[in-house]
């Protein structure tokens, strides 16, 4: 594997090569060298938010835009010393193709970008915002505890985010703008399709990764109210404690203690951001485009309505 290609400048000694791992080796990077690196990167200077914001319209309704300009990075900002620089971490991964023509190899990429990019640098793939940060190998189909491997490998390349101390003086790291900052690099998001909302969560399969509603419930019919019933991953670690695996199972939860619990002002319940082609084109419009063609074929009408549809110029 050509890791050189891969650099984004870090140099090859970034990577770090894991075999203790069950189905082959891991490949990740040491994430206090690429968090530091998108800090002090100097073509995003122009394009940081560093402190964050609230912006409203003239009609005094609030505006939401960047990631600073939302409730998340005022509430964790009140929770850290007064000079600290917030530095949200935005995790992004999914199953990738490696070849075709010999023996379908896949393998898990997972990427790194930080909340302090302004969006329109980090969605044009040009920028190079996003970092790959890890290379994890997939199992065989029908092996056993995949999600557990999976889940401890995503701990291992995020494992230097673990251990950071709040209520010290962060880590000092040099900004775009030639300053030196206290710098709190914070798991902030994911961007991920379902299997690896559930597999970070550690929720069963058809459970919601962010609340509680019951397995099945009919889809907007149901009088529960997800901001009410927001997963909490305080109580399950009590729970855990007091043995009470019967209403961890009704809730859909691991028994098991979670590793991004430990994760400073980190909630994985409320890491999941909208992914529009796994939500929206995947999800949505190829379900609409399902039923459209179900209806159209029991009707017998889909020859009709291809005709129309081709013949629109
Ligand atoms: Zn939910």
């Amino acid at each position: 594997m050509l890791l050189s290609d891969l650099d984004f400048g870090l140099g090859d000694d970034s990577w770090i090569e894991d075999d203790s791992h069950i189905f082959g080796t891991l490949y990740y990077r040491v994430l206090c060298k690429c968090i530091p690196f998108l800090v002090a990167h100097l073509p995003f200077q122009a394009h940081r938010n560093c402190e964050p914001v609230c912006l409203a319209d003239s009609d005094i309704h609030r505006i939401f835009s960047e990631m600073n300009t939302g409730d998340w990075w005022w509430d964790t900002k009140n929770q850290l010393p007064t000079r600290a620089m917030i530095v949200p971490v935005i995790c992004a991964s999914d199953k990738t193709r490696l070849t075709n023509f010999s023996g379908d190899h896949h393998t898990w990429l997972f990427y790194l970008t930080i909340g302090n990019i302004q969006k329109n640098i980090c969605c044009t793939p040009k920028r190079h915002a996003w970092i790959l940060v890890g290379l994890i190998p997939c199992p065989p189909d029908g092996a056993n505890n995949i999600d557990k491997a999976r889940h401890s490998a995503v701990g291992t390349v995020l494992s230097q985010l673990r251990h950071l101390d709040i209520t010290g003086p962060g880590l000092k790291w040099d900004c775009a703008d030639g300053f030196q900052r206290q710098c709190y690099p914070l798991l902030a998001a994911w961007v991920g399709d379902y299997p690896v909302q559930v597999m970070v969560a550690q929720v069963s399969y058809g459970s919601c990764p962010m609340c509680e509603i019951p397995k099945g419930a009919p889809m907007g019919h149901s009088t529960f109210r997800a901001l009410d019933n927001s997963r909490d991953q305080h109580i399950y670690s009590e729970l855990l404690e007091d043995n009470n695996l019967d209403t961890l199972h009704t809730l859909g939860v691991h028994p098991i203690r979670n590793q991004f619990w430990q994760y400073q002002l980190c909630n994985v319940y409320r890491l999941w951001q909208l992914d529009e082609l796994h939500q929206l084109l995947l999800g949505l419009v190829k379900y609409l485009l399902h039923r459209l063609l179900k209806y159209l074929k029991a009707r017998n009408v889909k020859d009709k309505f291809d005709n129309r549809f081709t013949s629109v110029p």
